[in-house]
């Protein structure tokens, strides 16, 4: 099988650049070892105000919105409201807006292949393992949208993410729960070592989760979780749990965009990158605004036949504007007690603390958008041969700001 893109993928990032690719007129072909785009969903889905402004999402599967956070600390008492006059949040019900996401992609041209598999390269062909059995595919480029453990990261010799947090939640529907809706954080390294515990009550939805560094749970993230449900309806007065809920969880990347995401033969995007927040573990408005730059990159090696263009995704140029929230990530790794988040928890009290707390909550900052690339100086053009020996091109060499 050929393809001008084979996507390794079809979470968020996946979908969305195999959609915006083919919609530029390439031959995308999109997989997934997922039987269905709506199986196993691995994520709350808070999207923040900004994507929301920024990118088309089908409000019919988007939650009412959040304009409420209240901050709670260990012992649950005394916890900091705050209230934004903006629409804040809105959390997507996921199922359905990954089904609507792998629609669009299909009436793009995209060719999907879900209970498919990725399962290594050779030759420069990538192997697939699905339900009719193994196919070698040839295709101009990888993408790898395959999540925080890449393989694909792996396979085109791109850096890994190594610092990685894990999550777990219990979501279950609501019939209207009388408040308004309301994103609860729980500061307490007990149940969320290094994170949050979290209830969001969107009145539709209520998701009941904590995160954390996996080695640190006192007695393991299931337990995390067990302890922090039972306290649910204190921290959202009036919560009653069904015992009929969907589980989710996984891995989130929080070392920052990695540096090396891209190479002649593909690139990396959303969590296999590493482009989520170090600070607030959002990876959804970072997936998409890194694909955006990934789509216009690949289009460009595509139209001109050069892949030097690919040595523009460069993610150690993005990875600077990531330093204060990389700091902050530390800062909130160094919260190993209860004490310590009490006095952190105080301190968000203050008038500084509060204005600290909203800026990161309620800010307009979002991932760093990249620029459309500009037209390929052809003075620097000389012979490329890929990594896979398989074929000869034009490339400019590799510029020196490449890690
Ligand atoms: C519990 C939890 C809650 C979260 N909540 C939020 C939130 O509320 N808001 C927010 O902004 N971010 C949140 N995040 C982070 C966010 O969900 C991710 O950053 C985002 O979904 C990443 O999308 P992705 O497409 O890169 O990866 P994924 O959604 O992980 O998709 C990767 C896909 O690759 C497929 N795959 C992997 N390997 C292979 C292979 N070998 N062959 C074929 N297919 C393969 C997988 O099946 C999967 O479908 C949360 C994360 C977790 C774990």
């Amino acid at each position: 099988m050929n393809a001008d893109v084979l996507v390794v993928g079809a979470g968020l990032a996946g979908l969305h650049t195999a959609t915006r690719l083919a919609r530029r007129g390439h031959d995308v072909l999109l997989v997934d070892r997922r039987t269905r785009p709506a199986g196993a969903v691995r994520t709350t889905g808070i999207f923040v105000r900004k994507t929301l402004d920024d990118f088309p999402l089908p409000a019919e599967h988007l939650g009412p919105p959040i304009r409420r956070v209240v901050l709670h600390p260990p012992r649950l008492d005394r916890p900091v409201v705050l209230d934004s006059e903006r629409d804040e949040f809105r959390v997507g019900d996921m199922g359905p807006l990954y089904e609507a996401a792998a629609r669009d992609a299909a009436d793009a041209g995209v060719r999907t292949a879900f209970g498919t598999r990725y399962a290594g390269r050779h030759d420069g062909a990538a192997l697939l393992a699905g339900p009719g059995g193994p196919v070698r595919v040839r295709a101009r480029f990888l993408v790898g949208a395959d999540g925080a453990r890449s393989r694909v990261a792996a396979d085109l010799g791109l850096d890994r993410n190594t610092h990685l947090l894990v999550g777990a939640e219990e979501v279950f529907p609501l019939a209207g729960s009388g408040g308004p809706p309301t994103f609860h954080c729980v500061l307490d390294p007990t149940l969320a070592p290094g994170y949050l515990a979290w209830v969001v009550d969107d009145g539709r939805h209520a998701h009941v989760g904590v995160a954390g560094y996996p080695d640190r749970f006192p007695d393991g993230l299931r337990r995390a979780l067990d302890r922090f449900r039972a306290l649910a309806p204190r921290v959202a007065p009036g919560l009653a749990l069904p015992d009929d809920v969907e589980r989710r969880g996984g891995p989130i990347p929080v070392g920052g965009l990695l540096r090396r995401i891209s190479c002649a033969d593909g690139l990396l995007v959303g969590d296999a990158a590493g482009a989520v927040s170090p600070l607030t573990a959002g990876g959804l408005d970072p997936c998409l605004r890194l694909s955006d730059h990934a789509v216009d990159v690949l289009d460009d090696a595509l139209r001109t036949g050069r892949p030097d263009a690919l040595a523009r995704y460069d993610g150690a140029a993005l990875r600077d504007r990531f330093r204060g929230r990389l700091a902050l990530r530390r800062g909130l790794a160094r919260v190993r007690t209860p004490a310590v988040a009490t006095a952190a928890s105080t301190l968000l009290r203050t008038p500084p603390g509060r204005a600290a707390a909203r800026r990161v909550l309620f800010g307009d900052r979002s991932f760093p958008t990249v620029a459309a690339p500009s037209p390929v100086d052809q003075s620097t053009v000389e012979p490329y041969i890929s990594p896979s020996g398989s074929e000869i091109s034009s490339m400019r060499a590799p510029s020196g700001s490449r890690k």
